[in-house]
């Protein structure tokens, strides 16, 4: 168990992010902010699994069979009692499972129990790729850490608030209500989180703040935030929708499926895998990560030009759009790892925004730190800032908060 500087002790929250060929997870200590121990299994169901542990400062790598997650989280155990912590003794209090959608059911983190689970299940449709593997990663846990509460976190759950203007898209209603067709998002953890981190280090109240957030990670997503609240995302009944991302195409014209179709002879399957696994910026380029992008760029190759200028003509797009659903704008903040890492994007996205009170001072922008900083020159209109997101242990403390620790 970690010990406070008084002598007492506190809980840790293990954290699990089970996708559908890889687990995640984190040993979180939720009030000093750390990450006690942290891993990773991929590749689950091929012949060679990869695992990798860090703990104590060291990294432990194993290449074993991992068949299945059951598997996957026995490995996990089994390295945490192996290298340590040990969780006998970490005082691991819950288990927070981040879930990708929770449709209009959870507008908050729950305790699992079997209608909880029922429920994620019946949702499977909106997130056939992601719920699945959330559940299975749920059940999982139970069983190998039955004596500890799990707690769900929902991916969608900070946009419940969007207004029906923002979440309901203009086809025929009955269709939409049967189908359950509606804005959900995605990274709300992370919207959420770095939200509220902007209220604290501009030390002003969050209810007076009219915000823009960027997570621009692999998936990237804009969200407008009034007073604390969602008002407005970019991702829409899936993550799919909104701005370019590393592999997925954002916004299109809803009619290109339908001339692939016909046209092209695609199936729903294939222009679905299209769209996610081989559009944004590798469509365009070959190259999703932005580091190989920008080498690229600099060696003057055309598709990963127009991979960066599409991208950041979006990006543009997205800040002016949200700056007009707000109003006013006080903040707007780069997260995630193209936001918190790359200045050359940041400094691009902000280009010609002068006029809405937007701009960066390049020093600021060009620095480095590992924690929240404002990039925007002093006395400017609008505060830009960098803000790293820890969805990690905003779960952590989502279920610290629901078994009332
Ligand atoms: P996700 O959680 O969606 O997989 P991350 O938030 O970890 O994504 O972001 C991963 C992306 O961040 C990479 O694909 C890469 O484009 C970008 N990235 C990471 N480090 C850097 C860096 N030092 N400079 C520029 N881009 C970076």
């Amino acid at each position: 168990m970690t010990t406070t500087p008084s002598g007492g002790a506190r809980g840790t929250v293990l954290v699990v992010n089970s996708g559908s060929s890889s687990v995640k997870y984190q040993l979180v200590d939720p009030v000093a902010g750390e990450a006690v121990a942290s891993g990773l299994v991929e590749r689950i169901g091929e012949p060679r699994g990869a695992v990798k542990h860090v703990a104590h400062g060291g990294t432990t790598r194993r290449e074993v069979p991992v068949p299945d997650h059951a598997e996957a989280l026995r490995v996990v155990l089994s390295l945490f009692a192996e290298v340590g912590p040990d969780l006998a003794t970490a005082g691991v209090v819950a288990v927070g499972h981040r879930v990708v959608q929770g449709g209009s059911r959870f507008d908050r983190p729950v305790l699992v129990d079997q209608h909880v689970e029922d429920t994620i299940e019946e949702l499977s449709p909106l997130a056939p790729l992601h719920n699945p593997p959330n559940l299975t990663g749920i059940r999982v846990a139970k069983e190998l850490l039955p004596d500890v509460p799990h707690v769900a976190v929902f991916d969608t759950a900070f946009f419940r608030t969007l207004p029906d203007a923002a979440a309901t898209y203009a086809i025929d209603r009955e269709v939409a209500t049967t189908y359950r067709v509606r804005r959900y998002g995605a990274h709300g953890t992370s919207h959420q989180y770095v939200s509220q981190k902007v209220a604290e280090v501009l030390d002003r109240p969050l209810e007076d703040l009219h915000q823009i957030v960027l997570h621009l990670g692999n998936g990237a997503s804009a969200s407008a935030v009034r007073g604390g609240h969602a008002v407005e995302t970019s991702m829409g009944m899936t993550p799919l929708e909104g701005l370019v991302m590393g592999t997925r195409s954002g916004d299109i014209d809803p009619a290109i499926m339908f001339h692939l179709h016909r046209n092209a002879g695609m199936s729903a399957d294939e222009i679905d895998d299209l769209l996610n696994r081989r559009s944004g910026l590798k469509g365009l380029s070959g190259e999703n990560d932005f580091r190989a992008l920008h080498e690229l760029v600099e060696a003057g190759d055309e598709g990963a030009n127009l991979a960066l200028d599409v991208y950041l003509h979006r990006l543009r797009k997205y800040i002016g759009a949200y700056h007009a659903v707000l109003g006013r704008l006080d903040a707007l903040t780069f997260t995630a790892g193209v936001g918190e890492n790359d200045a050359l994007v940041r400094a691009r996205a902000v280009e010609g925004l002068d006029a809405m009170g937007i701009e960066v001072d390049p020093e600021r922008n060009a620095g480095r730190t590992d924690g929240p900083r404002v990039i925007s020159p002093e006395g400017a209109r609008v505060t830009v800032l960098v803000v790293p997101t820890n969805e990690e242990l905003a779960i952590a403390r989502h279920a610290m908060d629901v078994i009332g620790a």
